[in-house]
């Protein structure tokens, strides 16, 4: 009789889930790995949507994860175009749309998130997008033309990327935004305020603190009407106001789920043998100690890996500092770390050139960091981070002292 052959089943193909099952190979796991896409492509990346392949700079294939012949040459079974309905923990089982039910020794639940739908009239309106696809990011470069009219609803990462991409393509964008300015809810005013300032001298009409009444037209949107009164016509709108952890299949199966499927270090949920990672994850961090979600890209790369290295039993904890990257016009940040609205801001640099370094601090220790149009100086700030050292804000502000030396060496070693 041959041994039990072990199947590890992979529900959602993202980032997560691509990496997750790139990892389970590479590191020897040699029983039968089925990826359960909803989608009809392979897995893609996301952070090229709403930059180079919206704007037709980079080709749609450049998105993608892995060549189309990785699964095959790796024997990774990729099921496309077919969402999964439900999951049983209690007999190891996923069903599939169209009744297919498998068995699986370990599950991975990377289900992603689900943008948020704004509830006015007229959001169904042909005309009327969303960027979160690949297949979306396709419909939206098609309408990209000069001159096109575009408002954007929402300037958090979607809204500010896709008006500055909108804009570089010539169309003409608006921006409605409930925040003061953009990006409020992650940057604070002082530092939503350069990209503000950005935005506005490459041409964005920016109206904050502007909700949206209704989006009006016939079959077509032709125009969004604002809540204080103001029609702006209009040949498309997109909508960016964030997006939902996709937990449907967790919760009906009875897992833990708060604002996320419920894990611990090693990204195991509350249920035996099933996982999670990427969007939908939150997850235990040790260094915060508490659950962590996280919605971007550099968490889907590292948590798949972690989640699979999890599932072949190794010892692994997911303890790395949230990290996310953001390029519009010529302004490119990177941004580690978490802060809230409360933490004290010091600035290392020119805010106006748009050239410095943001620190965020809670008692007296960085929480984060953004470098905008300065390099080579993320992993510093990481470490500054994780260190929670006391820091001198002079020595932090002054662009002479290196980063490197104000992290301790014993946290630095
Ligand atoms: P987001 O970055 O979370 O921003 C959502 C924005 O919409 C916030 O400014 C929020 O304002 C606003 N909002 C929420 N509900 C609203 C409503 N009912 N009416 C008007 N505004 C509303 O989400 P996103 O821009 O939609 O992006 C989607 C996901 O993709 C996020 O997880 C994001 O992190 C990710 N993403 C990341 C990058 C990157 O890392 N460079 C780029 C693109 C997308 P409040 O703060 O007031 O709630």
């Amino acid at each position: 009789m041959s041994p039990h052959q072990q199947t590890h089943v992979i529900v959602g193909a993202g980032l997560a889930g691509a990496k997750a099952a790139e990892t389970l190979r590479e590191e020897g796991f040699d029983g039968q790995i089925v990826m359960i896409a909803a989608e009809p492509e392979r897995p893609y990346e996301r952070p090229p949507l709403s930059k180079e392949v919206l704007r037709g700079e980079a080709a749609r294939e450049t998105a993608f994860v892995h060549d189309a012949s990785f699964y095959d040459e790796r024997d990774i079974e990729l099921v496309t175009g077919t969402a999964a309905t439900a999951i049983d923990p209690g007999r190891f089982r996923v069903t599939l749309a169209g009744g297919r039910e498998l068995a699986y020794d370990r599950l991975l639940l990377a289900t992603g998130a689900e943008p948020r739908r704004l509830p006015v009239p007229g959001a169904d309106l042909d005309g009327v997008r969303r960027l979160r696809t690949l297949a979306d990011a396709d419909a939206l470069r098609e309408q990209l033309r000069p001159g096109a009219r575009v408002v954007v609803v929402g300037a958090g990462w979607i809204g500010s990327e896709v008006a500055a991409s909108a804009r570089t393509l010539g169309a003409e964008v608006t921006v409605i935004d409930r925040a003061k300015v953009p990006l409020e809810h992650v940057l604070g005013e002082r530092i939503g305020a350069v990209y503000r300032d950005l935005h506005r001298e490459h041409g964005v009409e920016y109206l904050p603190q502007t909700g949206v009444g209704a989006f009006e037209g016939d079959g077509r949107v032709s125009a969004v009407r604002t809540t204080d009164g103001r029609l702006l016509p209009c040949d498309l709108a997109v909508v960016g106001i964030g997006v939902a952890p996709r937990t449907e299949l967790a919760e009906a199966a009875g897992l833990a789920v708060e604002d996320g499927v419920v894990c611990d270090e090693r990204l195991g949920t509350t249920a035996p043998a099933v996982y999670a990672a990427g969007d939908v994850a939150s997850a235990w961090h040790p260094f915060y100690g508490r659950h962590l979600r996280v919605e971007h890209w550099a968490n889907a790369l590292h948590q798949g890996p972690a989640a699979a290295q999890a599932m072949l039993g190794r010892p692994v904890v997911y303890d790395r500092i949230p990290y996310f990257y953001s390029d519009q016009y010529d302004v490119g940040m990177e941004y580690s770390g978490l802060a809230g609205a409360d933490d004290e801001l010091v600035v290392r640099g020119d805010l106006e050139r748009r050239e410095f370094v943001a620190f965020w601090l809670r008692d007296d220790r960085v929480v984060a960091g953004m470098n905008v149009n300065v390099w080579d100086v993320n992993q510093h700030v990481q470490a500054l981070i994780r260190s929670r050292a006391v820091v001198d804000r002079a020595a932090l502000a002054d662009p002479g002292t290196p980063l490197d030396a104000l992290v301790p060496a014993t946290a630095a070693s």
